[in-house]
């Protein structure tokens, strides 16, 4: 049995009150691990051990040594990239090959930022020539990073990268749902020669999350998770007016036009919504299609859906696991019992599979709902699970006022052969990511984030760096003189 620590200040230890937490399989409930659950208490330490680091050795870091950092983590990445895909896939329920994927994504953003980090100078300044004006671009210092359960250590790495490759120090709070992969990856930074307390785990739940995102002596607080939660460390960053980096959930369209590459658009209908049995913030489950081929196209998706290979993620011919928590699976199915209350119809799915092997664990059936129209709480509300919601549009002026008429502004795709169209699109769907004739692709080199109440800022790209930066502006007088304004 997998037990887990918390890592503070450059050491493994047990929670004050020796909390501990079961971490249950997805596919079959089975009790997988112990992880160390903290309290505020605990995050107090490893902020205030944080600060000392910040404050102390981790400020004569060169970007030289931060870049070698970086890329030694990717190393170490790589090197255990077999052992992290097997437990993510352990802790989540996804399939092997798409934690092989996440590992292989995650070695690349620490190898894109310590690139980075490596080209970053300050700028030297017009000034007076007894004068030296430089823009410098300083750590922001201690970091509370807090993450969630469907890419556990993808988008810790995004957070992470940037963090130390800019010179911060950091307190990680994984889902409590889901440690195992933060803290192999812990395992790994604990075995390079950093100081204390540049890099501190504690797992726990939304208190250790709330301490991370109250205290006066965290600096920036960056989440990735839902809403609610999202609005609650807003707030509270408000304690001492700290950085705060939001990357929230989405209610994502996936547009298709009639003179779309069909073949193409139906396969990637299925991608955009069962990758990851649907649990991806930017899921394309809000899928809309033009009024004359709509018909064909739900035809063509049910025929498809029943084929779709449902089972444990460590089996090769399997492409979607369960669903992450019970609590998940309970949300969902009532989801999709609400939109067929409002009057959607069951085209496929909205159970578990039927079959012994299913009757444990987090199971759903791939789920399509046609007939759903923009007002109804499911075209509006993230589902975050195997479910499709199919609308009918009739002009592109409809698709388009529907499909912005969502609080969320994360990711959308559009399907067409007309170029002029796809621009079009691209421009005016108020998004921060637009596809167009593909779904889901993202690199380490393009930003990612929301818009409206998808989130605050960007994670990846150079501004994933920049967020984790203050600018400063040094200004050296050389051969200062009286200025004799107020006389001599
Ligand atoms: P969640 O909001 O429940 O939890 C996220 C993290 O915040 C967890 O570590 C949790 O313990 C912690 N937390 C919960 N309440 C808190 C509080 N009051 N103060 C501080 N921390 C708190 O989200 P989740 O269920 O783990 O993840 C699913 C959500 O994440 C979805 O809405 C999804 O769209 C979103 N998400 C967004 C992105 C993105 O890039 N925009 C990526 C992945 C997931």
């Amino acid at each position: 049995m997998i037990q887990t620590q918390l890592y503070i200040d450059g050491q493994w230890q047990s929670p004050i009150d020796q909390g501990t937490r079961a971490i249950v399989s997805p596919a079959d409930e089975s009790v997988i691990a112990q992880a160390a659950e903290a309290t505020r208490a605990d995050a107090r330490l490893a902020i205030a051990a944080a600060r000392r680091a910040f404050d102390g050795p981790w400020r004569q870091t060169t970007i030289r040594d931060r870049a070698k950092l970086l890329n030694k983590i990717a190393e170490l990445i790589d090197r255990d990239a077999e052992k992290l895909a097997h437990l993510e896939s352990l802790n989540t329920g996804k399939t092997l090959t798409e934690s092989r994927t996440d590992m292989g994504d995650i070695a690349a953003t620490f190898r894109y930022f310590a690139g980075l980090v490596a080209s970053e100078a300050g700028a030297v300044n017009e000034a007076p020539h007894h004068v030296i004006s430089r823009t410098l671009r300083e750590p922001v210092g201690v970091c509370g990073l807090i993450t969630p359960w469907n890419y556990p250590l993808l988008q810790a790495a995004w957070k992470i990268a940037p963090a130390l490759g800019a010179g911060n120090t950091v307190v990680i709070k994984p889902s409590n749902l889901t440690p195992l992969t933060t803290h192999h990856f812990t395992q790994l930074v604990a075995e390079l020669d950093l100081p204390p307390g540049v890099f501190n785990l504690v797992t726990g739940g939304a208190e250790v999350g709330a301490e991370l995102a109250e205290s006066l002596d965290v600096d920036l607080v960056s989440f990735t998770g839902g809403a609610f939660a999202g609005e609650s460390i807003m707030k509270a960053a408000t304690g001492n007016f700290k950085r705060i980096g939001l990357e929230l959930g989405g209610k994502n369209p996936n547009i298709v036009f009639a003179d779309a590459d069909l073949d193409a658009a139906v396969d990637y209908a299925l991608n955009a919504a069962f990758f990851h049995a649907g649990q991806v913030c930017s899921a394309g489950s809000r899928l809309m299609v033009e009024d004359s081929i709509y018909d064909a196209f739900i035809g063509r998706l049910a025929e498809r859906l029943p084929r779709i290979v449902i089972g444990n993620g460590f089996h090769g011919e399997t492409r979607m696991g369960p669903v992450q928590s019970a609590q998940q699976h309970e949300k969902i199915l009532g989801m999709v019992q609400a939109g067929i209350a409002e009057g959607a119809r069951l085209v496929h799915g909205g159970k578990r599979p039927p079959g012994d092997v299913f009757k444990q664990g987090y199971w759903l059936e791939p789920t399509l709902l046609a007939d759903v129209t923009a007002q109804m709480k499911i075209a509006k509300e993230e589902i975050f699970g195997p479910v499709i919601t199919a609308e009918r549009f009739r002009s592109e002026a409809e698709a388009l006022r529907a499909a912005n008429d969502t609080p969320y502004g994360l990711a959308a795709a559009v399907w067409t052969r007309d170029l002029d169209k796809a621009n079009r699109m691209s421009r005016a769907l108020r998004f921060g990511t637009v596809w167009v004739n593909d779904y889901h692709p993202y690199f380490p080199e393009a930003p990612w984030g929301g818009y409206k109440a998808s989130g605050i800022g960007r994670e990846l790209a150079r501004i994933g760096l920049d967020e984790y930066t203050e600018l400063k502006h040094s200004y050296i007088n050389l051969a200062p003189k009286a200025m004799g304004w107020f006389g001599a």
